[in-house]
């Protein structure tokens, strides 16, 4: 057997082997088909050459194959013009557009078909380019091919560089291969080696090859190819983009490097759970679903407990559209762990500043500046609520204030110690605190001096308040309060209330003081109103 011969077989195999491996691909996209094209072209070529050299004697064999070289010539060239176009993006429709690519080859095939009455396409053939005779078609047929091929390889170049990182290397690769067989074929075409047509197919062997390396090292033709920028391996923010059946395609560095399971073709649900257990993985499928179907951006948050602490990270994905349909999903997750604990920090600093300006240190009762604001509004809303009508006048549309001073507070400090009068106050502000309404406000109003705004209340009502906390006060059982001239601890305590708009804060201060000193001077341990 001839060299050739063995070299046609295994090239012939080859392409079988290429031909096998694109049709056991599921769900074909277009992309498979424009290939599989290409690896039918060349395997009617080859067979053809190798029928030409095996029976170079059996008439009718000779006859076949001669136009079955010419047809895999034609077709070669479209399949790669139409790669070209399906891989960097664009989608072949059926409109006039694309069937006007279809003219020339279909001139061309009936143009050889046909051969034997105007030998138009070619008068001699052989597979020597130095003898070979051709007719004038020839030429067109060969500007469209040297054409369809260029344009099929701009095409894919442009996009590999355009989409410079993982995707780009099957590109190069498919660029790289589809170059070898053009090279090749211009040298017999332009006959700058004059050597047989076999040796050019055995050539087209090695872009075989190299489909299938691409097919099976860089995942050509089993993922859409989609841009990945160097830069994205830059950040630290990680970057993901993965198919619609949730296959992670590409992803920069810091995915691979901070989350365990990274890898091309693994779940991206999977891999998030894996390493977040408390994410939710049909929730996240529903939620990309939906971005994909609104084709809108989605955020959610994922915590992860990594070496004891828990981090937080803020996830964003974003569907691909491209030409209306969707083909992936990217996914950015940013780590938000320190703005995070930052936001709770300042909520706890603002909620102890909150207190620190509006509570008294010592007894957690509010202090005098709230004090004096609370007074102000309460007498906003008396006079709004009056003027406006808004409710009805009524014994419950007044204002009250009760001040309370303890009494013998000197006796009992100088008895028991300023650190007791201290616990003193901080038991009182507690128990008169449980006992009063909780719209009511207690403040200290200054040393052993409160004051109890009542806003919405009757005069009945502030008279049982006030009575009240005299009779809590002297029934509660304080510390030392034996120690006291009455024997317990007491208080006294004076009432101001005001029911008409031309209320004033001062003035119900003034007149609750008037009676607390009342109170003092008629015998303590008693109410004045
Ligand atoms: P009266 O019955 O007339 O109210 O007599 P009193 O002794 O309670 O009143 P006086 O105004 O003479 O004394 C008030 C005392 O309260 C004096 C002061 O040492 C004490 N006092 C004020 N603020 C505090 C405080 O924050 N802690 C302690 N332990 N004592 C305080
Ligand atoms: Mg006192
Ligand atoms: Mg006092």
């Amino acid at each position: 057997m001839h060299i050739y011969q063995l070299l046609l077989v295994g090239s012939i195999i080859l392409m079988l082997m290429l031909i096998i491996l694109v049709g056991m691909i599921n769900q074909k996209k277009q992309i498979h088909y424009a290939v599989m094209g290409i690896a039918i072209s060349l395997l009617l070529w080859n067979t053809s050459v190798l029928a030409q050299i095996s029976f170079p004697t059996t008439p009718w064999i000779l006859i076949v194959s001669e136009k079955g070289y010419f047809a895999g010539i034609i077709f070669v060239s479209l399949a790669v013009l139409l790669t070209g176009l399906i891989f960097s993006q664009i989608r072949i429709q059926l409109s006039w557009k694309y069937a006007l690519l279809l003219i020339i080859p279909m001139i061309s095939l009936i143009v050889l078909l046909t051969n034997a009455h105007h030998h138009m396409f070619y008068t001699t053939f052989s597979l020597i380019p130095s003898q070979q005779d051709f007719g004038f078609f020839y030429k067109i047929h060969t500007v469209y091919s040297y054409l369809s091929v260029g344009i099929g390889l701009l095409f894919i170049m442009s996009f590999a560089v355009k989409n410079y990182g993982f995707f780009s290397r099957q590109a190069f690769l498919i660029f790289f291969a589809l170059m070898i067989a053009l090279v090749a074929d211009s040298f017999s075409t332009f006959h700058i080696f004059n050597w047989s047509a076999a040796v050019e197919n055995v050539i087209f062997s090695v872009t075989v090859i190299i489909f299938i390396l691409a097919i099976k090292k860089y995942n050509f033709l089993s993922v859409v190819p989609i841009a990945l920028q160097t830069a994205v391996d830059l950040i630290s923010d990680v970057f993901v983009v993965f198919s619609e059946e949730f296959e992670i395609i590409d992803f920069n560095k810091s995915f691979d490097m901070n989350w365990d399971g990274v890898e091309r073709r693994a779940g991206i649900g999977q891999v998030i759970k894996r390493n977040c257990q408390s994410f939710d993985e049909e929730q996240f499928y529903e939620l990309v679903n939906g971005a994909a179907w609104k084709q809108t951006k989605e955020d959610f948050e994922i915590e992860r407990i990594l070496m004891g602490n828990t981090k937080y990270y803020m996830s964003e994905i974003t569907p691909i559209i491209v030409k209306g349909q969707h083909v992936g999903t990217i996914m950015l997750i940013k780590d938000i762990t320190e703005q995070k604990n930052n936001l709770e920090e300042v909520i706890r600093l603002n909620e102890k500043l909150q207190s620190l300006a509006t509570k008294d240190w010592l007894t957690q009762a509010y202090n005098r500046y709230y004090f004096d604001e609370r007074l102000e509004q309460a007498i906003e809303q008396l006079q709004y609520s009056q003027v406006h009508g808004t409710e009805e006048k009524n014994f419950s549309s007044g204002l009250g204030l009760i001040m309370f001073d303890i009494d013998y507070f000197k006796i009992y400090n100088d008895l028991n110690g300023h650190q007791a009068g201290d616990e003193l106050l901080q038991s009182m502000v507690e128990m008169v605190k449980t006992e009063i309404s909780s719209d009511d406000v207690l403040c200290r109003y200054g040393g052993e001096e409160f004051a109890v705004i009542c806003a919405h209340t009757s005069i009945d009502n502030l008279i049982i308040t006030a009575e009240n906390i005299r009779y809590l006060v002297e029934q509660y059982e304080f510390k030392h309060q034996e120690t006291q001239p009455s024997g317990t601890l007491t208080v006294s305590v004076g009432v101001a209330y005001c029911d008409i708009p031309a209320c004033k804060g001062s003035d119900l201060i003034h007149e609750a003081d008037q009676n607390l000193y009342k109170a003092k001077n008629s015998g303590k341990n008693r109410v004045v109103v």
